[in-house]
């Protein structure tokens, strides 16, 4: 038994180091937390993980593009066709199943009841968004004009004040009931009237204010328009047949060689991780200082998340593949815990690509494809967190939501979690489409910063287990056309 257990300590080697990092880590911080570090010097303790956040996201660009277009082209159109309507159905279903739960436990709790614990702080400064504006931006992100600057730019409505003068036109006639000659009526206030006929008409200008939405951009990798654009090339080389080889060839090994990287760069995570984790708790404001209302609402977003991650997954993976999900989670536990230490799901991607692959086998034709679209778009964890944040202010403010409202709710939600970036604190920034779709303040937003760093990690590690859920559920309903492939692909070998 002795070989059992180096059996077992060898397969699970980097799964046991993540632990221990993790454990190391929130002892250490809390052994810290005495010593009142400045922020300085936290920030200097918190290094080792920033470089892991820094390799991570490194791997991120040439393996969202290579992935893609490897997979992609390596699948003839049909079955990409069909492998991609199955992974969009199963990220629509499930965001907006968590969206279901997130709004049933908040009306359920009901955290934000009573008066607000605490006046509003404006200190944050938070930009006005038009809904209407944002789904814009969502669609002009998918289509970048320039692919380099899309590596480092996305687009961003922004807002600029102008003043101009209208000219209004009133008919008096109508208005005053004049009948006589304009003389008669006292208009020494009005600018200038003219008489056509019996009627009478004022020509006045008006100075109107308006907000008028202008272009603008903000930092961060436009992951979507990456996406986009990496699929529609690996849909072109795929039907290039022979002439596309040389660029099959090309991604196929740039994608090889990003994952010998990752799997240099996986022996440094678990150190990443004891240090973004240990920092951050030396860092973190104390939990005391919460209200209650606030308490309540980071427990409502908590419940939410356990029962999507740990019952409603699995169950809908059980119920598609027969297979025991947990056994499956179990080869997920370095994804979901870097996910936990860095709350990017894209930072995450390069662990969750080797955990699918390596530990659960899934076939690399599926996670090539589904996995660069599932972290860019499929964020359960931040659709539900964004539907218990909104209706949690609603309540703090006293505003009782009607059915329509909440249906609103639930698709900007969906939205909005659609067009969060995969970086940290991504979803907070959104939340201003889903506050204003229903009117609610959103300066507002303040009163759920203070926990956002804590639950923003805890939507991240949902939304990778979603993802790898979902590629998962995707093999499996796609075994058909993946078998047509091999054997294609082996009588075409055979035919040379
Ligand atoms: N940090 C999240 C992610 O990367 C996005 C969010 O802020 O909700 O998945």
């Amino acid at each position: 038994s002795r070989s059992n257990v180096q059996g077992f300590l060898k397969r699970n080697l980097f799964v046991l180091l993540t632990v221990a990092a993790v454990a190391l880590g929130v002892i250490l911080g809390f052994a810290l937390r005495p010593h009142n570090l400045s922020l300085r010097e936290i920030k200097y303790f918190a290094f080792p993980g920033e470089l892991l956040m820094r390799m991570l996201q490194m791997l991120v660009l040439p393996l969202i593009v290579s992935s893609l277009v490897t997979g992609i082209s390596s699948l003839d159109s049909k079955a990409s066709g069909k492998m991609g309507m199955r992974a969009v159905v199963y990220y629509m279903v499930t965001t907006l199943l968590a969206v279901f739960i997130g709004i049933m436990i908040v009306i359920i709790i009901r955290p934000g009841k009573g008066s607000r614990d605490s006046p509003i702080n404006q200190s944050g400064k938070i930009e006005p968004v038009q809904a209407a504006d944002a789904f814009l931006d969502l669609i002009r992100n998918m289509f970048p004009p320039n692919l380099v600057e899309a590596c480092f730019k996305q687009y961003k409505t922004t807002y600029k004040k102008v003043v101009h003068t209208r000219n209004v036109t009133l008919n008096l006639t109508d208005i005053l009931n004049v009948t006589e000659s304009p003389l008669s009526v006292n208009l020494s206030s009005l600018l200038h009237t003219i008489q056509v006929e019996d009627e009478v008409y004022l020509f006045q200008f008006e100075t109107v204010e308006e907000t008028v939405p202008v272009s603008g951009s903000s930092a961060g990798v436009n992951a979507l328009g990456l996406v986009v654009f990496s699929m529609g090339f690996g849909l072109v080389i795929g039907s290039m047949k022979q002439q596309g080889q040389p660029l099959r060839d090309f991604f196929d090994c740039l994608n090889e060689a990003i994952m010998r990287l990752v799997a240099i760069i996986i022996w440094y995570a678990p150190v990443g991780i004891l240090f973004l984790i240990a920092g951050k708790i030396v860092e973190m404001k104390d939990l005391a200082e919460m209200g209650s209302q606030l308490g309540m609402y980071t427990v409502s977003v908590i419940v939410g998340l356990l029962i999507h991650g740990l019952f409603v997954l699995p169950l809908l993976f059980f119920l598609v593949t027969r297979r025991n999900p947990y056994s499956f989670i179990g080869g997920l536990l370095q994804a979901l815990i870097t996910a936990l230490g860095t709350s990017s799901s894209s930072a995450t991607l390069p662990i969750t690509f080797r955990c699918l692959e390596e530990n659960n086998h899934v076939d690399k034709r599926v996670t090539r494809f589904v996995l660069p679209v599932g972290a860019t778009i499929n964020m359960d964890g931040t659709a539900l967190y964004e539907a218990v944040a909104a209706i949690f202010i609603a309540q703090v403010n006293d505003m009782d939501l009607n059915f329509g409202q909440i249906l609103t709710i639930s698709i900007t939600a969906t939205a909005a979690s659609i067009g969060a970036a995969g970086i940290p604190q991504a979803g907070l920034v959104t939340m201003v489409i889903v506050l204003t779709s229903v009117g609610l303040p959103t300066e507002d937003i303040t009163l759920i910063i203070a926990v956002d760093w804590f639950l923003d990690r805890l939507r991240t590690t949902t939304n990778v287990l979603g993802d790898s859920l979902g590629a998962g559920i995707v093999e499996h309903l796609s075994r058909r056309e993946l078998q047509d492939q091999d054997a294609e692909v082996h009588s075409s070998v055979i035919e040379e």
